[in-house]
């Protein structure tokens, strides 16, 4: 197969000047700079930016398909060692409402989600000090046993930071002890990795909103070591709250870099890599820093000055939290167009990143819809359940013949994918999940796949302190 040369760089160019540019870019021949990432993000009109990253979604995946997946989110755990400012989620260990699932219940969460024709579960908890590392092994090797065609996409690189500091495991740094935690973790059933925890890596961000949360250093090496592991992974971004435009084309700079670095030195040998990125906006609902005031609306905003959070960004990540004095206690929420562009900017910015995922769950189904053209070419899952965006306020629900129907609404044919995604089912018949519906007001009327109120205990929860009980019986 013949190499295509690597993009070249052309940093004087103005990409809203210059259309054969924007050409090479959609090509996949030219590479945008942090400047023009920015330039994109902040200048381009909106229906111009749109298009080309439509079209470089094409020039990647055609004019066709597009697709989905059929997994369950399952949160195991809501205890959380960190205080992130966002999370309606975590809860302390002796809070009436924390939980963590017994085995009984999350496998019996598999079983219904094989009973749909799903094919993997995303399985994120809080950082749970209480759960020994015995725990997550014997849960791995009883899923592989139990449903050995379920893909286990699950512990996101703050799980894995805290994996590293709750077992201590031998090792010089935090590269060889997570690896050394990650091999035990896919040889007992682990399959890739997904990039919960992303949020902003700028570390003035990072270090107001992410309280005791994994740096960006630390997300970023254990991502790398998924990748020599041969387990591919995805990237995540939550944008619209204190942080700068900056930041935001920091973050996707950061992920292309370590891709980079990763398809160098493990493509050869079978390595991983970033397949996906999503990124969404902030939900502010039952958040602490949900109660931050609107720029504007505090006492002595001057709304002809830059917003904090852009006064303080740097493209190279090195802003500093004094620059503003009203840094981090002001936030810029993010509406259906900022959403938008944001998703657009990231398909132009990361050619070397597969898929771009659009996230019809915080920014409701139509939004995800004009998202496919706006250089998505995934809808993500179901959501048969989800518990941690939900928590903040966000309740949208989709099932299969919404999600097709959707898809195919926005003018591509709906297909059903795998992790890697691999098309399993490309919906071009009469059989298609969406065209065997005849009334879709049954479908409009009733939520889909939504788990109890947040605010309730499951039923089925057990007690914090794990005892030999809770552990599964070997297999
Ligand atoms: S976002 Fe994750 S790491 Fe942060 S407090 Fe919530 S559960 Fe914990």
């Amino acid at each position: 197969m013949p190499v295509r040369p690597a993009p070249s760089l052309h940093p004087a160019v103005d990409p809203l000047a210059d259309a054969s540019f924007m050409e090479a870019v959609v090509a996949g021949a030219a590479r945008l700079t942090p400047e023009q990432g920015l330039r994109l993000l902040r200048d381009m009109p909106l229906a111009d930016l749109g298009m080309w990253a439509d079209r470089r979604c094409r020039e990647i995946h055609g004019d066709h398909v597009r697709t989905y997946v059929i997994d369950r989110n399952i949160n195991y755990t809501n205890v959380c060692t960190a205080k992130c400012t966002f999370c309606a989620f975590r809860r302390d260990a002796g809070d009436s409402d924390a939980y963590t699932l017994s085995y009984d219940t999350l496998l019996k969460k598999i079983e219904e989600l094989v009973a749909i024709g799903g094919t993997q579960i995303l399985m994120q908890g809080g950082m749970n000090p209480e759960l020994p590392l015995g725990w997550y092994l014997d849960l791995l090797r009883e899923i592989k046993r139990r449903f050995p065609q379920v893909h286990v996409h699950a512990f996101s690189p703050p799980e894995f930071v805290e994996f590293v500091n709750f077992f201590d495991p031998p090792g010089a740094t935090y590269e060889e002890k997570v690896r050394g935690i990650m091999t035990q973790l896919k040889e007992a059933g682990l399959a890739s990795v997904p990039g919960g925890g992303g949020e902003i890596f700028a570390p003035a961000v990072r270090s107001k909103i992410g309280l005791g949360k994994c740096t960006a250093e630390a997300w970023l090496t254990t991502m790398y070591v998924a990748h020599e592991l041969g387990m591919n992974t995805s990237s995540t971004m939550m944008f619209g709250h204190i942080e700068g435009h900056a930041d935001r084309v920091h973050h996707m700079d950061m992920t292309r870099r370590w891709q980079d670095r990763a398809i160098a030195d493990f493509s050869a040998q079978g390595g991983g890599r970033y397949k996906a990125f999503i990124s969404w906006p902030f939900q502010r609902e039952n958040t602490p820093l949900g109660r931050a005031k609107e720029w504007g609306q505090g006492p002595g905003d001057d709304l002809s000055q830059p917003f904090p959070g852009d006064a303080v960004a740097n493209l190279d990540g090195s802003g500093t939290k004094d620059t503003h004095p009203e840094f981090g206690r002001r936030v810029r929420m993010a509406g259906a167009t900022e959403y938008l562009r944001t998703q657009a900017t990231s398909r132009l910015y990361l050619d070397n990143v597969h898929s771009i995922g659009s996230s019809w769950v915080t920014m409701g189904p139509h939004v995800g819809q004009v998202g496919l053209r706006f250089g998505a070419n995934d809808m993500g899952s179901v959501m048969m359940e989800e518990n941690v965006v939900s928590s903040a306020g966000t309740v949208h629900c989709l099932n299969e013949p919404l999600l097709c129907r959707l898809i195919r609404d926005a003018g591509f044919l709906p297909a059903q994918r795998n992790n890697a995604y691999d098309l399993l089912k490309v919906h071009d018949g009469p059989d298609s999940p969406d065209l065997r519906v005849k009334d879709w007001s049954e479908f409009r009327s009733k939520p889909m796949h939504q788990e109890a109120p947040r605010a309730q205990k499951p039923a089925d929860a057990v007690p914090l302190t794990v005892t030999a009980a809770s552990m599964p019986a070997k297999a």
